[in-house]
């Protein structure tokens, strides 16, 4: 085997030991897909409370007197296969609440706090810590935004991935010194975005190349509708920017070895009816035509004001619909009130349960994912995987993934899934009928299941791609 080469990652969490989002997956998998290619990345994130019981035979490998106002150190340890370097800092991450919030909301410190981890992040890459010195440092989010500003002027070239342009890490200016950063970084060409302090666009402007989850996604965010305020610098940078579909774990995604389910493979779909069998008891449903399932954060970018509206002509025609999810107030009660007025077709749990959602991929015919935006989503390839076909909005990696049923995409034996646009109730409602018409052509749907599970949505391919990024940029740095 040859000599690994080394690619520090840092971000705010990853699984299996923080997660809140799609981030922790992508940062969590990350490691494993590129040993494959050559690449030993280790992974840097936050000890925030109950992380280091977590690390096996952890170490302290760095540590200083006053991080931020107080002393701290890093742990590196083992998890499973994954090196982490977790930076233990009480006094910014030894907290009750999550990641970044608790029940009084965003900690006032976010700032401070994420600007250390980035400090820290800057060091490892210029020093190498435990006798490992990264080659190149990979950075996700806000969060983290900080690193490739730290490490403008040295030889360590970074990546910054965008994982969801809606947050930003807005602080005000008065915060400068706080995060260690000075007047002369305030300009438009720096940290400055629109009078506050922006520690992704930190990141977009200084990093040497920007990568996001899916390459529609990429695109969007050079227009205003999607840019979110920073369209423009995007534009500016579109030479380095690249969109890399984030994969999925394939072995907890298995239809045919998933102990929460009773399992099924492509060759034997009639099995997956066992699991809706169980699905519409669990959900108190009794549904003749195709049963939809919702799997999702209840927000306005998910689209979930829309469903309402969309719904009726579908659950007329025979359809149904279980919903998991938690979220904004409007939204769970618009959900809860569906399922008051159409009891027997429509039942919603409010909350996040993973084991749930496993039996509803397996006992959905369809997943709704009606998203205004969606830089890449996992729930349509999680769909995929169990033959649970997506319903989605052309938005994004949602676009980039599923093939929607057309005239055409039916007779190249292309299609996986519905596809409608414009993202708006109308549209919706067109979209779920279309999946009736679909359903109630028995061997085309079952061609369709079997063509959307046989697809590979594993992490090879981009882990590859991500390869050959780093490549790229550390021959450039000779
Ligand atoms: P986002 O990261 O924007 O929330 P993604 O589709 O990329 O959207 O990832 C969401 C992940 O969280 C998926 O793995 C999905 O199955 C899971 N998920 C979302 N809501 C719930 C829930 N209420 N219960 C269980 N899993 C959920």
């Amino acid at each position: 085997m040859g000599k690994m080469r080394k690619v520090l990652s840092v971000a705010s969490e990853s699984v299996p030991l923080i997660k809140t989002g799609g981030l922790a997956d992508v940062v969590g998998a990350l490691p494993g897909a590129l040993a494959g290619q050559g690449w030993e990345m280790r992974v840097m994130i936050p000890a925030y409370r109950g992380v280091l019981k977590s690390l096996k035979a952890a170490k302290e490998v760095w540590q200083s007197a006053d991080l931020f106002g107080a002393p701290a150190r890093l742990m590196q340890g083992k998890v499973g296969a994954l090196v982490v370097l977790a930076l233990d800092a009480p006094h910014l991450f030894d907290r009750t609440g999550g990641p970044y919030s608790d029940n009084a909301g965003d900690y006032a410190d976010n700032g401070e706090r994420f600007a250390a981890l980035s400090y820290v992040a800057a060091e490892v890459a210029r020093i190498g810590v435990g006798g490992w010195k990264p080659e190149i440092v990979h950075v996700h989010d806000w969060q983290t935004g900080l690193v490739p500003w730290y490490l403008r002027g040295s030889d360590i070239p970074s990546v910054i991935t965008i994982h969801n342009i809606a947050f930003q890490g807005r602080f005000a200016r008065e915060k400068l010194g706080a995060l260690g950063l000075t007047q002369a970084d305030f300009q438009r060409d720096g940290v400055e975005f629109w009078g506050d302090i922006s520690t992704l666009k930190a990141g977009l402007m200084a990093a040497d190349a920007i990568t996001t989850v899916s390459p529609r996604y990429a695109d969007e965010l050079m227009r205003p509708e999607f840019g979110m305020g920073l369209e423009g610098v995007l534009q500016m940078r579109a030479r380095d920017l690249h969109g890399i579909l984030n994969g999925i774990d394939t072995e907890t995604w298995n239809p045919e070895t998933d102990p929460h389910i009773s399992p099924f493979s492509a060759k034997k779909i009639a099995d997956k009816g066992n699991n809706r069998r169980v699905l519409q008891e669990e959900f108190n449903l009794d549904v003749k035509g195709p049963l939809a399932i919702l799997i999702s954060r209840l927000t306005d970018q998910k689209g979930i004001d829309l469903i309402a509206p969309a719904i009726e002509p579908f659950l007329m025609a025979g359809g149904g619909l279980a919903v998991l999810g938690s979220g904004d107030r409007w939204a769970e009660a618009a959900m809860l009130e569906l399922a008051a007025r159409y009891p027997g077709q429509v039942g919603v749990k409010i909350g996040y349960d993973e084991v749930l959602s496993h039996r509803m991929f397996a006992g959905g015919d369809a997943v709704l994912v009606p998203s205004r935006f969606e830089p890449c989503g996992l729930t349509q390839l999680y769909g995929l995987r169990y033959g649970c076909l997506p319903i989605v909005a052309a938005v994004g990696g949602l676009a980039d993934t599923v093939v929607g049923a057309t005239p055409a995409t039916m007779a190249a034996k292309a299609a996986t899934g519905v596809v409608f646009h414009p993202v708006d109730a109308l549209a919706l409602q067109q979209g779920l009928l279309k999946l009736v018409s679909l359903y109630e052509d028995r061997a085309q749907w079952r061609a369709m299941v079997v063509r959307a599970m046989k697809a590979d949505w594993g992490w090879a391919q981009s882990a590859s791609r991500y390869a050959a990024l780093y490549d790229t940029l550390t021959s450039n740095a000779d």
